[in-house]
């Protein structure tokens, strides 16, 4: 059960800087004023290492995997700056506002610390912006915004096989997502898959295939969902590749949403979709390790046809060679065609 107390109060405009106070408590404790308050675009930021003691937690920057690690009672969770999700195991959490360095420090916003952080380790959390311009309702925040997202399967049922495929290659621009240690992102790794993907399907089936991005720029989850979400697309696959404090861990992780039940297919259509892949990349010779449903997942909502693909691990020596080289990359494209064409094959 997650408790929240909240409260948002009117920020400063643009361009104020290091004014006013926020008051910062894990509930049952006596509030810890913080001072230090940076405003960019109307939004509060605080710097990190500040924030965490007062919960009861601690943080370490990582220069070269770009990673930045809190560490709690239950595990560690990994953030980039730039990177717009907060990662904590399998679990994923869509963040309003990246992570930035400001003036020096590594700064989150204040919805991080009042919303996503203790969603994410079930905290109770007190927060409250101290600065005393006007008082306001709490706004909509960009999670609403990107729940509100109902991807719909549009689908006549007489319609045989897929109308049109969506790709979703992950992070970019100044977000580059996972990084290896020989400086591979996940980004590019994730944007070259794609690229074949849709090449294949182009190519092969004539078929209509929308990226999310087609170069390395940065997109908010929102603009993400909006270039995907078209009502002839059939099937969304969104790429990412990952990073784990063991060089051990390696192999694809496959993701659905958490609720997705039709009555004909209790499992959901992503469910089938996911098994597609994941026997398509098997049988290409890559390792899966799993296939999961994710809670905190940015899948938004609804019942299109929709499966997250951790492709494999940047930390692994293995994967990161087959995820860095083009060959590998390929494969990997051909495999998630393959996996793509059975479960067509089946609508
Ligand atoms: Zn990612």
């Amino acid at each position: 059960m997650i408790r929240i107390f909240f409260l948002l109060l009117m920020l400063l405009p643009a361009l104020s800087v290091a004014e006013g106070a926020v008051q910062l408590a894990l509930e049952g404790n006596s509030p810890v004023t913080i001072n230090e308050v940076y405003h960019r675009d109307g939004v509060a930021y605080l710097a990190v290492d500040e924030v965490l003691p007062v919960l009861g937690l601690s943080g370490t920057w990582d220069s070269v995997k770009h990673v930045y690690s809190i560490k709690t009672p239950w595990g560690r969770a990994q953030m980039s700056p730039g990177s717009q999700f907060l990662r904590f195991g399998g679990q994923f959490q869509p963040l309003t506002n990246p992570p930035s360095f400001i003036d020096g420090r590594l700064r989150v916003d204040e919805n991080f610390v009042a919303i996503h952080l203790p969603a994410l380790l079930n905290l109770s959390v007190y927060y409250r912006n101290l600065d005393p311009s006007v008082e306001q309702m709490p706004t909509q925040s960009s999670l609403d915004r990107l729940y509100s997202f109902l991807l719909r399967k549009q689908k006549p049922a007489d319609v045989k096989g897929l109308r049109a495929v969506a790709i979703d290659p992950a992070h970019g621009g100044s977000d580059p997502g996972s990084m290896g240690s020989n400086g591979m992102k996940e980004k590019d790794v994730a944007l070259a898959v794609a690229q074949g993907l849709q090449k294949r399907f182009k190519m092969r089936l004539g078929l209509p295939v929308y990226l999310s991005r087609d170069a390395d720029y940065s997109m908010t989850v929102a603009q993400r969902f909006a270039a995907v979400n078209k009502p002839e697309v059939d099937a969304l696959i969104l790429l990412h590749a990952q990073s784990a404090l063991s060089e051990s861990s390696r192999g694809a992780v496959l993701f659905i949403r958490r609720q997705e039940q039709r009555a004909e297919n209790p499992n959901g259509d992503s469910m089938t979709l996911a098994v597609h892949l994941s026997q398509a990349l098997s049988r290409a010779g890559i390792q899966v390790a799993a296939i999961e449903r994710a809670p905190l997942l940015p899948l938004g909502q609804g019942d299109l046809p929709t499966v997250l693909v951790e492709l494999g691990y940047l930390s692994n020596p293995a994967d990161r060679e087959m995820l860095g080289q083009s060959a590998g990359q390929e494969r990997l494209a051909e495999a998630l065609y393959r996996g793509l064409k059975a479960f067509a094959k089946q609508q």
